[in-house]
């Protein structure tokens, strides 16, 4: 059994520095807002080169606090990719918006920002780019237009802790560069938590404070409050969790750049597996490894009954989703978008996959394709 994701792995070889952790939390018995909370926010407004970060409840409420700041208005429309986990574009239609939807680039499956400025009208107040399976959008594309036309840029950014991209020279951080950039600490990201959780970071001090209140009931003093904000705070057992395995991210993240250099080579030679394609610019943290094949399904069933885990990210593009069928979108009107949804493949990538495991898939592929 070669599964898509063994958190098990991963817990052996952290046991160590979680438990004692945990242990501490439960003796000091802050369950809210503890010093983790404070320690975490502090640890990856540094790792990411964010001025703050505000620690929230999940990566979900991270998209929907940072665009719940904005003010939406009734028919205020935000700009996404269809081709992202449902919770970029619920997030939109819940803090008030409107999504509007941009095809991708078929290389790298993320927003195709040369199609952006058609669907930007005097209602757009924000573009959300989505930094897909660990690899940052054209985010600089993004950021001269969001600043010629005064929208807020929130990076979504859930995918890609720790993922960078050259500009001007320069490495910068996916969550450095946007108005505000979300990040999700569920299980399956390469920063996971033990449950949900989730990190806003900023560059803008004001907007921080701001985020800080709508995150506790919008007061910044208990029981004063000046707006009307929620409870989505991140737990201290969370937050000491994700402290302990801090330190460990960009090892894994480099273990998983091995691997798929090591698929990259392995698949080569074959006509209907295009792997995938790295933007230059672009170091990628592949929270998943995303094959292209014209016979999905099929390859899929094989790998299974080997016992081999794969998943399709996404099998239904979100601009034909039975709940935004008000928006008015026909089947045809993504093309990109939705040949991603039927071509789409992801194998095993995690850290802790050993190299005669990877032999195994590889094998398998091969051999469904002869
Ligand atoms: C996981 C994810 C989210 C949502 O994060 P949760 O913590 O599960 O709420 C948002 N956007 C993308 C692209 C994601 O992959």
């Amino acid at each position: 059994m070669i599964p898509l994701l063994d958190l098990k792995a991963q817990f052996e070889t952290i046991k160590e520095d979680v438990l004692p952790a945990l242990l501490e939390v439960a003796e000091s018995q802050r369950f809210i807002m503890g010093e983790p909370v404070r320690q975490l926010e502090e640890a990856i407004s540094q790792y990411v080169g964010a001025e703050s970060a505000i620690a929230c409840a999940s990566g979900t409420d991270a998209l929907l606090l940072s665009l719940t700041a904005l003010g939406l208005e009734p028919g205020d429309e935000v700009i996404t990719s269809p081709f992202t986990f449902f919770a970029t574009a619920g997030a939109i239609h819940n803090a008030g918006g409107t999504p509007v939807f941009v095809d991708i680039e078929p290389d790298t499956f993320n927003i195709d920002t040369t199609q952006i400025e058609a669907a930007i009208t005097p209602r757009t107040r924000a573009i959300v780019p989505v930094h897909l399976f660990g690899q940052m959008a054209r985010i600089e594309d993004v950021m001269v237009l969001c600043d010629r036309h005064g929208m807020a840029l929130i990076e979504d950014a859930a995918q890609a802790i720790g993922a960078r991209r050259l500009l001007a020279g320069e490495w910068c951080m996916a969550g450095s560069l946007g108005t505000t950039g979300a990040f999700s600490f569920f299980p399956s990201k390469n920063l996971g938590g033990w449950g949900d959780g989730g990190i806003i970071t900023t560059q803008d001090a004001a907007l921080a404070q701001r985020l800080a209140k709508l995150r506790t009931h919008g007061g910044a003093k208990q029981y004063h409050h000046e707006e009307i904000g929620t409870n989505s705070r991140l737990d201290t057992l969370q937050a000491a969790i994700l402290l302990a395995k801090l330190p460990r991210l960009d090892k894994w993240n480099e273990a998983r750049r091995r691997h798929a250099e090591i698929y990259a080579e392995g698949l080569a030679d074959i006509a209907d597996v295009t792997v995938p394609y790295t933007d230059r610019g672009n170091e990628h943290v592949y929270n998943q490894y995303t094959i292209r094949t014209t016979r999905r399904d099929e390859l899929r069933s094989f790998l299974n009954e080997r016992g081999i885990g794969s998943a399709v990210y996404y099998p239904k593009a979100l601009h034909l989703q039975p709940c935004f069928e008000h928006l008015g979108y026909e089947g045809g009107q993504l093309p990109e978008t939705e040949r991603a949804c039927s071509e789409v493949l992801s194998l095993p990538v995690y850290p802790e996959l050993s190299a005669d495991q990877q032999e195994v898939v590889i094998a398998a592929i091969k051999e469904f394709h002869t």
